[in-house]
């Protein structure tokens, strides 16, 4: 990719991602979240030469959110193996909201896939036995090469007095043996992972991590296995997206994942790892600007898989 043709593309895609913004809103279910600043908008993308490109607010610390889902669905699959994790959820798309739990009680015997809420609580009840918060928060560190990374107090506080929907998915979940651990150490656990601070820059390395099959491009250091890559990255392409997955793959073709706080973290293979934050966010809860422009990134840089 020529730098020039680069910047050009970011710059155009921060000024269609600019005007994305006022028809979406921060999320507020989360109080805390409220206190975003709805125009803060920014984008990084990293190459595997160590380049990095910036664009706007990429060094803003928030809450990874959902994004999380991905650090513990790569932990559990390391630690515990695929065999293991699949026993505890799916790898199907929901086509409900990431908060959903009609369909889980109603039709399955365990949650759609990781990247909703009561899929990452059963990832996580794999490998709650094993791993500390700290742990957790040491390899979300590592992933994202990023030792600034801390828990945002606040966030987690503000979740942990309203996310009674959440623990109300838990109890489901243990009432249907999906998982066994207990349900306050579960959510306690999810939660602290979900009020992680990072920013655009450590999402793009993380992407980046996971477009180069693993290996960190810097140091060679393979920090995932190939195995884990491959289906962490299906995964994000299927059901990243919240119930908005297939269509945003059918238009930029991206594995992606977002959170709720605003971030975005698409993960081009081969090519780079793209990082964006924007609180406001569509109705679907995806950063409304940033779906935005990795549609004009994906088209103007050629990203599609397909
Ligand atoms: N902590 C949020 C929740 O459980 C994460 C949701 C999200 O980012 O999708 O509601």
């Amino acid at each position: 990719m020529e730098e020039q043709q680069v910047r050009a593309v970011m710059e155009e895609a921060m000024e269609i991602g600019r005007r994305q913004i006022p028809h979406g809103a921060v999320a507020t279910y989360i109080p805390e979240l409220g206190k975003a600043r709805k125009d803060a908008l920014g984008l990084c993308i990293a190459l595997p030469d160590g380049t990095l490109y910036k664009a706007g607010d990429t060094n803003i610390r928030f809450t990874i959110q959902s994004i999380s889902k991905v650090i513990s669905l790569c932990k559990a699959l390391e630690l515990r193996g695929a065999e293991e994790v699949f026993v505890h959820v799916g790898m199907e798309p929901s086509g409900e909201a990431f908060n959903s739990i009609v369909e889980l009680d109603l039709q399955a015997n365990r949650p759609f896939n990781p990247m909703i809420n009561s899929g990452a609580i059963a990832v996580e009840s794999t490998i709650i036995d094993y791993v500390s918060f700290e742990d957790m928060l040491a390899y979300s560190q590592l992933l994202c090469d990023d030792p600034g990374i801390t828990l945002n107090r606040q966030v987690y506080h503000s979740e942990m007095n309203s996310c009674d929907r959440n623990r109300a998915i838990a109890y489901l979940l243990k009432s249907k043996e999906i998982i066994t651990a207990n349900v306050d150490n579960s959510i306690e656990l999810y939660t602290k992972l979900c009020s992680l601070n990072v920013t655009a820059e450590s999402l793009a390395n993380f992407a980046l991590l996971l477009a180069n099959g693993g290996i960190r491009p810097n140091t060679g250091e393979r920090l995932l296995a190939e195995d884990t890559v491959r289906t962490v990255l299906s995964i994000m392409l299927t059901c990243g997206m919240y119930d908005g997955s297939g269509r945003f793959a059918v238009e930029v073709g991206v594995p992606t994942k977002s959170g709720v706080g605003g971030g975005l973290m698409a993960s081009v293979y081969g090519k780079c790892g793209i990082g964006i934050f924007g609180p406001s966010l569509d109705k679907k809860g995806n950063c409304i600007a940033g779906c935005e422009m990795m549609k004009q990134l994906s088209s103007k840089l050629g990203l599609h898989l397909f």
